[in-house]
């Protein structure tokens, strides 16, 4: 991609919009130059066929070398809407953003759900900063080292923002580009599933998946109270199996694990267009 855009000096006090990192942990540079990628990339796309990624690699003085295990999946949102507000979601800008602050996550999904891989997955990103998660004191300032950091590009409430821009600049924020994505939840899914699948610690479930606010709510704001955490496939049925509940159709449950009405249908044999009945099982694509 291009990055030969030059930055005002104003770059130098950005904030990032929702993830202002000025507490995430200091950088050491882990060694010169860019780290060999190739053959765990080339190890990755096996495993993830079905997920589509960019490579969109940060400076390796963005991330260092990782010793613990990944046991934590971090949700995150960032923008450039602090700067500008008409365009928050340049790719450039963004990437910018990460590199002047040097800071950074291993993935960013962007509003129409394409995933970018900005750090590998076995190196430490600097997503979570200071923080406490419950039920894990010895992750206290720590978690980056036990986690993986997932940025979605998107703009949370004028109240969560306020400390990123004045309201009036907020008001001028188009609507379309508040809140996240049909897109972003069903590429989101998708991820999940796949760094779920390398790291079988992560348990599945909302205390080893988490958002920034719940590890640093003192001090963050995202992903925030527009981020609809019903529609991340936390707590699935085992063994890829779903059982219908009151009121679910075969989209919403198409929804809730990223995948498509057509592609349920067709794994379970079914009509689409026929109800669904409480207690039918349906397997998972
Ligand atoms: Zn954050």
């Amino acid at each position: 991609m291009k990055r030969r855009r030059l930055f005002s000096l104003m770059a130098g006090c950005l904030l990032l919009s929702g993830c202002r990192y000025q507490n995430a942990e200091p950088s050491p540079m882990p060694e010169s130059g860019q780290y060999a990628v190739q053959d765990r990339f080339t190890q990755m796309k096996a495993n993830t066929r079905t997920v589509p990624i960019q490579d969109l690699y940060l400076p390796a003085q963005n991330s260092k070398q990782r010793a613990g295990k990944v046991t934590h999946v971090m949700v995150h949102f960032i923008s450039n809407a602090a700067e500008k507000p008409q365009n928050p979601y340049d790719l450039n800008d963004v990437y910018q953003l990460f590199v002047k602050t040097k800071v950074s996550a291993h993935y960013m999904i962007g509003r129409n759900g394409e995933i970018y891989r900005l750090v590998s997955e076995d190196r430490v990103a600097y997503h979570a900063g200071q923080g406490n998660l419950p039920g894990f004191p010895e992750y206290r300032n720590h978690l980056n080292e036990h986690s993986i950091g997932i940025e979605l590009l998107a703009i949370g409430t004028s109240d969560e923002m306020q400390s990123m821009m004045p309201l009036a600049k907020y008001g001028t924020i188009a609507q379309t580009n508040i809140g996240f994505t049909d897109a972003q939840y069903r590429s989101l899914n998708r991820l999940l599933n796949a760094i779920l699948s390398r790291h079988p610690a992560i348990q599945r479930d909302r205390k080893h998946i988490v958002g920034h606010n719940e590890y640093a709510p003192g001090r963050k704001k995202d992903p925030g109270k527009l981020f609809d955490w019903s529609r991340v496939q936390v707590s699935p049925a085992a063994g890829g199996i779903h059982t219908v509940q009151k009121g679910e159709s075969l989209w919403l449950i198409a929804r809730k694990y990223g995948t498509s009405v057509q592609s349920l249908a067709k794994w379970n044999r079914i009509d689409p267009n026929v109800d669904l009945y409480v207690g039918q099982q349906l397997k998972i694509p």
